[in-house]
């Protein structure tokens, strides 16, 4: 199955997106980790949501030790 999505804005097709990772701010304060996905081509945001496994201010539960 070919890939049909393409970018809305420069028209190229979609076959990889750069990801990065960005802070969600509500109120001018740092409340989420969030994910953006952008065209490789002319860098338009295509999408953003938040990135659930990660948490800017981890409640009551200390950080994991580095792997
Ligand atoms: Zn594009």
């Amino acid at each position: 199955m070919a890939i049909q999505g393409v970018c809305p804005k420069c028209g190229k097709r979609v076959l990889h997106v750069q990801v990065e990772s960005i802070v969600g701010v509500v109120d001018g304060q740092s409340k989420a980790r969030c994910l953006s996905y952008s065209c490789i081509h002319c860098r338009s945001v295509l999408g953003v949501q938040i990135d659930h496994r990660r948490q800017v201010r981890p409640r009551r539960t200390p950080a994991p030790a580095p792997a």
